[in-house]
């Protein structure tokens, strides 16, 4: 049996994502096999494309998130059943394809109001979301926060959700039209480009600054989001969609105010089965009460992942973006 999949054989542009046939993956003991009916594009499959993040062997199909439908389970698999509909978000790379194999602890089963296209849109934004603000930094209401990229896939959720929380967000875009929407999911206050960042985070917060920053852009605004941080602030690198961050002196860190700096990921915070099944309840609960809304402002055939990716790092998307098989 053979399915399609985008494969990549060297890292580059966006061209070097190729539709191709390949052979269907049989599920060996504790993996399911998935037929996908939506996959989640991040911007994480930027930096695996482009070379930023290794991969272990090419070709490769990469992508990490997808939502679907059971079509074979592997021995030792006692809770997943043909038929059911599924999501899952994180590593090994191979979501970019019509099918794929998973390990079952892995996927979690998705509530019957959740479609698949919303499915694949939240789980790798939303778990994000969910463990920036309840563990990394706990926000509590009535804290004033400062979000980058604000109108973005995670972005938008962070937004809503840290509003939802109590919290009031202080969001950086890059244009009016972003910064409208941001407002329109929770941003009590938009900041358009980051020149003067710190002035008007200090203007905002009446010489206060911000006892947590999310920081997903990197290099272009690292330095700016440090000095709007109130003494003992939580710094969170957590992306690098304008370049890596280069690397810091740590006495930066003391003479902006004892700072603390944190460069999480998604795995370290899902690593078992039981951190796994938290943060996706959590977002589940979220989005089934309405608190949280997905956005799936952008969809894609899975076969023009190349034109998906140009609109992403070119800025032109806003929120969620679905690649449909
Ligand atoms: P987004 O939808 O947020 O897209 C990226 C956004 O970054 C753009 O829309 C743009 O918004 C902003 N941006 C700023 N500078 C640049 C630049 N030079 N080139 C391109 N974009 C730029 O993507 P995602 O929601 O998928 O991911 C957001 C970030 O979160 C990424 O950095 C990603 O790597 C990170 N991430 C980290 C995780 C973790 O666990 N550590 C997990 C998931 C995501 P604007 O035009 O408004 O500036």
């Amino acid at each position: 049996m053979s399915s399609k999949a985008i494969r990549i054989h060297t890292q580059g542009g966006p061209e070097v994502l190729q539709w191709e046939n390949v052979p269907t993956p049989e599920p060996g003991p504790g993996e399911v096999l998935l037929h996908h009916e939506a996959v989640g594009l991040n911007y994480i499959d930027v930096y695996f494309r482009t070379g930023l993040y290794k991969i272990p062997q090419l070709p490769a199909t990469i992508g990490l998130e997808g939502a679907g439908v059971v079509r074979a389970v592997g021995t030792n698999v006692t809770d997943l059943a043909v038929g059911d509909r599924v999501a899952y978000a994180g590593g090994p790379l191979g979501a970019y394809a019509t099918e794929r194999v998973i390990a079952a602890d892995r996927v979690v089963k998705l509530p019957d109001a959740i479609d698949f296209q919303t499915g694949a849109a939240m789980m790798l934004q939303g778990m994000t979301a969910q463990y920036l603000l309840r563990r990394t930094y706990r926000v509590r209401a009535g804290e004033t926060i400062l979000v980058h990229a604000a109108a973005g896939g995670v972005g938008l959720i962070l937004c809503q959700w840290a509003s939802h929380l109590g919290a009031r967000v202080i969001g950086v875009v890059s244009t009016p039209e972003k910064a409208e929407l941001a407002r329109a999911h929770g941003a009590a206050h938009v900041i358009v480009g980051h020149d003067n960042l710190a002035i008007e985070i200090r203007r905002f917060t009446e010489g206060a600054m911000v006892p947590v920053v999310y920081d997903s852009v990197g290099r272009d605004t690292f330095t700016a989001s440090l000095d709007s941080l109130a003494p003992l602030g939580l710094m969170v690198s957590y992306g690098n969609a304008s370049g890596a961050v280069p690397p810091v002196d740590v006495g930066m860190l003391a003479a902006k105010g004892s700072l603390f700096l944190t460069r999480p990921t998604l795995a370290t915070y899902t690593a078992t089965r039981a951190d796994l099944l938290a943060v996706t309840n959590d977002l589940f609960e979220v989005v089934a009460k309405g608190a949280v809304k997905i956005r799936v402002n952008q969809t894609f055939p899975l076969s023009e992942a190349a034109a998906a990716h140009r609109a992403l790092e070119a800025r032109q998307t806003t929120g969620s973006t679905v690649l449909l098989p």
